[in-house]
């Protein structure tokens, strides 16, 4: 199992992207290509094609209860499924940690692209987990398109059922667990920094602030579906700082490693 102190990396599916590396991350040097090769060598796919993880992250609490963050591509009938390897293995990468979905207390959403609010509902439609607090920036739910499909797949039935809790910024969501946004992939992104204390390092979980190791390697390097570009290259660039500055180690949500080091050093040994 890979984990990083209290925090468990839980990968929901790997697929092909459907645009080739280069077109997803216009503009990078070869130099950065050739160092994200080496930082993650599993996400260099045949033809050029950029082959991604799909992770969610469990953060244990006391008394055997879990914060998960994001919630994958989900099952067959997911919103991602148009695009994205459904279904995801979510579930059973949750047994295998020995968490039962009855376990997560808080759903951390990133954000709400498809394939990170996939198991918000299970196949049927009822809530994958049962008894959980969906948390979301505001902002994020106010962005959200109309004819978006994650709106009736997760935002709409979360909110009938009284689960979903809209923040504002930053937020202490428990003690060592703070909400920080971190706009610019989408305008309500945020980012969960998890203090372990007892001489573990902390770990950032970055959700989508950056999604290849292109962007580690070189942190100005924009990716093609960013809402807003100047913004996200800002907020990676700074939060990577803070990371460097703190000592923390970085969750991906879709390189294939799940803990990398914010200095875009080589994560060998680290974890
Ligand atoms: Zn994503």
């Amino acid at each position: 199992m890979d984990a990083h102190g209290q925090v468990v990396a839980l990968r929901d599916a790997t697929g092909m992207f459907f645009e080739s590396a280069r077109t997803a991350f216009p503009g990078a040097e070869d130099a950065a290509w050739a160092r994200a090769a080496a930082l993650d060598p599993g996400s260099v796919g045949p033809g050029g094609a950029w082959r991604l993880d799909f992770r969610c992250f469990a953060v244990a609490r006391p008394g055997g209860r879990w914060v998960l963050v994001d919630a994958g591509v989900g099952p067959a009938n997911g919103p991602a499924a148009g695009w994205a390897p459904v279904p995801g293995r979510l579930p059973a990468a949750l047994a295998e940690a020995g968490i039962a979905p009855g376990d997560v207390e808080t759903v951390v959403l990133t954000h709400l692209h498809e394939d990170h609010a996939g198991w918000t509902s299970g196949p049927d439609g009822e809530p994958f987990f049962p008894g959980a607090r969906y948390v979301v920036q505001r902002l994020e739910v106010e962005s959200l398109d109309p004819a978006d499909p994650v709106r009736d797949w997760a935002v709409t039935p979360l909110r009938a059922a009284g689960r979903l809790h809209e923040v504002d910024g930053e937020h202490r969501l428990a003690p060592g667990l703070t909400l920080l946004p971190t706009p610019g992939h989408t305008p309500g992104h945020q980012s969960l920094w998890v203090e372990q204390g007892g001489g573990v390092r902390d770990v950032l979980v970055t959700g989508d602030v950056l999604v290849h190791a292109v962007q580690l390697a070189d942190p100005s390097v924009p990716y093609s579906h960013e809402r807003d570009r100047a913004t996200a290259r800002s907020v990676r660039e700074a939060l990577l700082v803070r990371a460097v500055e703190r000592g923390a180690v970085l969750t991906t949500a879709h390189l294939t490693r799940p803990f990398m080091e914010p200095d875009g050093q080589d994560p060998r040994g680290s974890a």
